[in-house]
C-alpha cells in the first residue's frame, strides 16, 4: 500500500477532528496533520472536518490553525504545503447537547456509504458516550469508519468499562484506537526494534542478568490550568496507569510471534495481568505518594499545589512504584517507577541495571553493565560497557567505563538547508496508522483494564493505610519515602 491510499482505497478518506478549536488539537492535532500531508502521507483526496462547540467559521478557524502548524513549525512548512493543507480543511460548529449534531454532520460529510471516515474524539470523556450515539444515529458508524480515543479511559476500572462500553456500542473494538502518545514516539517504537530485532540482547533479558529496571516520567511544570482535572486524578492515574505502564509492557514482554497488532497486544497484556498485587500488607514499602510543596522549579517559584489550589489536597502529584512481574522470565527483578511534577529536569529515561560480573579479575573497578534509554530531552540509548583506561601504569590494566552511544537525532539526522532535524510528533506516527486501519500502537480493551485492576489495588491500600502524599519541595525527586524505596534494597536511581 502506498503512503498515501489509506487502508480503504477505494473510499474517499475523511478525518473529522472533534474537539479541533482545542488545546490538544491546537498544539499537537493539526501540526501533526499538516506535516503527514507535507511529507506526501495524505490521500490527495483527503478531507478534514474540524468540529467543534465553537461557531467562528471554517475561515478563521482555518487561521488559527495555520498559526498553529507555524508556531510549531514554521522553520520546517512551506507556503505552498501549507496553503494546501488549509484548503484540505471545513470547520463545522456543533454541540454535542443538541440531537441534531449527527444529521448535520451527515450532511457536510455527503455520500457516507463512499467514505473512509475517521474521527477523533478531542472532547472531554464525558462527551464520548452522546458524540458515539450522535454517529451511531446517523448511521456513520459503519465499517471501515473507526474512532480515534484519548486519554483518561475512566478514573479507575468501573468508570473505564463506562467510557469503553459507550464507544463499543458504536465501533468494533478493531476500530477503536485508544491513544497512549507515548506509543507513538521514535524511541518508544525503537524499544521494539531494539529488543526484537537484535540477537544480543535477548539472552540477557531476564532476572538472571538484570539486576533492576528504572523507569522516570519527570515533568518540570506543575498542574497549571489543569488543576481541576488533575485534583481528580493525580499522578497514579494521569501517569501511571498509562504511560509507565506502557513503557514497561515493551520492556517487559515475551518476544511477539509477529508485529500484528494482535500478537503485540497479547504479549503487553500478559505483563499487566502478571504484575504482583500490591496490597494494605506491602503498599507502605513498595509505593511513595508526594506532592509539591513551595519551591523553586522550570525556572520559577512555586508555591505549592495546596497553594495553587487554595485548599488542602490529598492527590499525589508524584508516585514511586517498586514493582515486580510474577512470571519466570522476570521474578525477582525489581522494576521502579517514578514519574511527577516540579521535579527538577524534563526527563522520560529507562534504565536496565545489568549485574555485576559474578567475579572480578579487576576488583571493584568492574562496574556492572547499564543500557539507558532516553525518550526525553534527546532521544538516545547508550549502552556503558567496561574498558582498559588507556596508557600506561606501573600498576597493569586499569577500567573505565565508556558509552556505547547511538543518538537518535544525530543516526538519523535529516537537517536540509542549514535547518536543525525536525522532532516529529508522536501523533503523526498514530494518525498515519489509524489513517491506515493500523491499531498495532494503541491501546486495546484489555491492556487498560488490566491496568486499570492493577492500579485500584494500588488506591485502594492507600486508602486501607491513610497513606497520604507526602510534601517535597518544588524542584526536588520527590519526597524521601521515594528513595526509600530502591536503597532499601542497597541501589540508588541512576541519575539522582
Ligand atoms: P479543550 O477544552 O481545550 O477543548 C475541548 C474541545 O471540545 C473544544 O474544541 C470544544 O469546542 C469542544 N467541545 C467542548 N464541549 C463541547 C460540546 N458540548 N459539543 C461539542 N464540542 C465541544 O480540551 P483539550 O485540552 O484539547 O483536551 C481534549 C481531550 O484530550 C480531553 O479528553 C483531554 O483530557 C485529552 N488530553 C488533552 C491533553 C492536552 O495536552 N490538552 C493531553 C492529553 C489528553
Amino acid at each position: 500500500m502506498s503512503a498515501s491510499s489509506g487502508s480503504n482505497g477505494a473510499r474517499q478518506q475523511v478525518f473529522v477532528l472533534v474537539g479541533g478549536t482545542g488545546d490538544l488539537a491546537m498544539r499537537m492535532l493539526w501540526p501533526s496533520l499538516a506535516m503527514l500531508d507535507q511529507e506526501g502521507f495524505l490521500a490527495d483526496n483527503l478531507r478534514i472536518i474540524s468540529v467543534a462547540r465553537e461557531d467562528c467559521g471554517t475561515e478563521v478557524c482555518v487561521d488559527r490553525i495555520g498559526n498553529a502548524v507555524t508556531s510549531r513549525f514554521g522553520q520546517w512548512t512551506t507556503p505552498e504545503a501549507l496553503s494546501r493543507f488549509r484548503k484540505r480543511i471545513v470547520h463545522v460548529a456543533l454541540d454535542a447537547a443538541h440531537d441534531d449534531w449527527g444529521s448535520k454532520l451527515k450532511a457536510e460529510l455527503g455520500d457516507v456509504e463512499h467514505l473512509d471516515i475517521v474521527f477523533f474524539l478531542s472532547v472531554s470523556p464525558s462527551l464520548f458516550k452522546p458524540i458515539c450515539e450522535h454517529i451511531e444515529r446517523a448511521g456513520l458508524n459503519k465499517a471501515p469508519n473507526r474512532v480515534i480515543i484519548e486519554k483518561p479511559i475512566g478514573r479507575d476500572l468501573a468508570t473505564s468499562k463506562v467510557i469503553n462500553d459507550s464507544v463499543a456500542h458504536a465501533f468494533a473494538e478493531d476500530r477503536t484506537f485508544r491513544i497512549d502518545h507515548y506509543l507513538g514516539k521514535e524511541t518508544v517504537q525503537n524499544l521494539i526494534a531494539l529488543r526484537f530485532g537484535n540477537m544480543v540482547f535477548e539472552p540477557l533479558w531476564n532476572s538472571q542478568s538484570i539486576d533492576h529496571i528504572q523507569i522516570t516520567i519527570a515533568e518540570t511544570v506543575g498542574v497549571a490550568d489543569r488543576l481541576g482535572y488533575y485534583d481528580e486524578y493525580g499522578a497514579i492515574r494521569d501517569m501511571l496507569q498509562n504511560h509507565l505502564l506502557q513503557l514497561l509492557c515493551l520492556l517487559a514482554m515475551e518476544p511477539p510471534s509477529a508485529l500484528t497488532s494482535d500478537a503485540l497486544r497479547d504479549e503487553k497484556v500478559k505483563v499487566l495481568r502478571s504484575l504482583k498485587a500490591i496490597t494494605a500488607e506491602n503498599v507502605l514499602t513498595n509505593t511513595a505518594r508526594g506532592q509539591y510543596g513551595p519551591g523553586f522549579a522550570d525556572g520559577h517559584p512555586v508555591a505549592g499545589y495546596e497553594a495553587e489550589k487554595g485548599s488542602p489536597s490529598n492527590t499525589e502529584t508524584f508516585v514511586a512504584i517498586k514493582a515486580e512481574i510474577a512470571n519466570w522470565r522476570w521474578a525477582g527483578t525489581p522494576i521502579y517507577m517514578r514519574t511527577g511534577k516540579c521535579l527538577p529536569s524534563r526527563t522520560t529515561e529507562i534504565v536496565i541495571q545489568f549485574k555485576p560480573l559474578p567475579h572480578s579479575i579487576f576488583g571493584p573497578e568492574a562496574q556492572a553493565n547499564r543500557l539507558l534509554i532516553r525518550l526525553q530531552p534527546e532521544e538516545d540509548i547508550s549502552l556503558t560497557l567496561m574498558n582498559k583506561a588507556p596508557g600506561l601504569t606501573s600498576e597493569g590494566v586499569h577500567l573505565q567505563p565508556l558509552d556505547l552511544s547511538l543518538s537518535l537525532i544525530k543516526a538519523f539526522d535529516d537537517s536540509k538547508d542549514g535547518k536543525p532535524p525536525r522532532r516529529r510528533i508522536a501523533y503523526e506516527r498514530l494518525i498515519l496508522d489509524a489513517l491506515n486501519g493500523n491499531n498495532a500502537q494503541f491501546v486495546r480493551r484489555d491492556e487498560v483494564e488490566a491496568a486499570w485492576t492493577w492500579v485500584d489495588g494500588i488506591i485502594k491500600a492507600w486508602h486501607e493505610k491513610d497513606m497520604k502524599p507526602q510534601k517535597y519541595p518544588a524542584g526536588t525527586f520527590g519526597p524521601v519515602s521515594a528513595f526509600s524505596l530502591i536503597e532499601r534494597d542497597n541501589g540508588r536511581m541512576w541519575n539522582d
